[in-house]
């Protein structure tokens, strides 16, 4: 639109006094999925609460200071507990956040989010999101109700990092509890703690003071808009289950799994680093030759690398059995191949 003379003297003059005009703040939309951020107690100190009850409004509007920082829009994408999404949700979450990153006028996505399977839902996006926009994933781990509540903050952090310049191009984000975590590697340590979240194998990308970034570290791995992975005609990705492992685990699930439950590639939350048992192995490798079986650790951290003792099952490259399971999924889409499957763990 052309501005008149006197409209584009009054802009000048706002910026060049440091007044931030209405019309300047970010962009930001909020799809909400439930969670503890969206819970609900009969009572501020009631450690027993129902997840996902809070519509995304009343979330919203809990925190006036919100609209200084950014011009939120708020949808409802789900209202549940974390651990009952699905795959069809998360092609709904993902492909209306490639919709809403392809305008203009979206500077940056937060998903509220149960923190249970935070991190699975952050690793699935940081594949398939097709934007170098910040996308920040939020949840809290005291409801609503509760006394000390940490959703509000939690939330007005995510609004702030997800409108800033600074957080473009970094991959999918999760922040709770003033640190920012890229998506790989992100995991939930502990049942109650509001500290809970840590980046296992790097650490965090950053911190959060009342909503200005601060970044100490850059992933080296490739996501968002560097990925090959397209699932925007896709209506169901391959079936991958995850085996744990412990003293006497029975071999004979694996049969189970591939004959039965005729999955397309398994994820092994092996001992140590990734190890396995001997009959496991023997029956792991009559299937070997059919579909992949990748090696990550039950340790929780570390790294699980390719070793010369399992020629025939890749290591997980640190990626946590619940994470590369995600992984697996996407690649079995682009190639059947074993061995091409174990080069996308090196570089996503
Ligand atoms: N306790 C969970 C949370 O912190 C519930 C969930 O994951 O939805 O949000």
């Amino acid at each position: 639109m052309k501005m008149t003379k006197l409209a584009s003297a009054i802009v000048g003059l706002a910026l060049l006094s440091g007044n931030v005009l209405a019309d300047d703040l970010p962009n930001v939309s909020i799809l909400a999925t439930g969670g503890t951020i969206a819970g609900s107690a009969s009572s501020a100190t009631n450690a027993e609460y129902t997840a996902g009850k809070v519509m995304i409004d009343t979330l919203v509007n809990a925190v006036p200071q919100l609209k200084d920082i950014a011009d939120v829009k708020g949808e409802q994408i789900a209202s549940t507990a974390s651990g009952n999404l699905t795959e069809q949700d998360w092609f709904k979450l993902a492909n209306r956040i490639n919709e809403l990153l392809a305008q203009d006028d979206t500077d940056g996505i937060v998903i509220t989010h149960g923190t249970d399977t935070i991190e699975e839902t952050a690793y699935f996006l940081n594949l398939v999101v097709k934007s170098d926009k910040p996308v920040v994933l939020v949840g809290a781990m005291r409801p609503s109700t509760a006394i000390s509540a940490d959703g509000p903050l939690n939330l007005y952090n995510a609004v702030s990092l997800a409108g800033s310049e600074s957080a473009k191009g970094k991959g999918v984000m999760v922040v709770l509890n003033d640190t920012i975590h890229g998506a790989r590697g992100v995991t939930k340590t502990n049942t109650a703690s509001v500290n809970t979240f840590e980046s296992k194998n790097g650490g965090p990308l950053g911190y959060m003071s009342y909503g200005k970034p601060s970044w100490v570290r850059q992933s080296p791995y490739k996501h968002t808009y560097q990925t090959e992975f397209d699932i925007s005609d896709i209506k169901a990705l391959p079936t991958v289950d995850i085996m744990y492992l412990y003293i006497e685990t029975p071999a004979e699930a694996v049969d189970y799994y591939v004959k039965e439950r005729k999955v397309d590639g398994m994820v092994f939350a092996g001992s140590g680093n990734g190890s396995l048992t001997t009959p496991l192995q023997a029956t792991m490798e009559q299937y070997s030759k059919q579909l992949p079986f990748i090696r990550a650790s039950r340790t929780g951290s570390g790294n699980t690398p390719d070793v010369s003792y399992y020629p025939e099952f890749p290591g997980s490259q640190g990626l946590s059995a619940q994470q590369a399971r995600i992984l697996l999924k996407l690649a079995l889409t682009e190639t059947q191949d074993p061995k091409e499957v174990a080069e996308f763990f090196h570089k996503y």
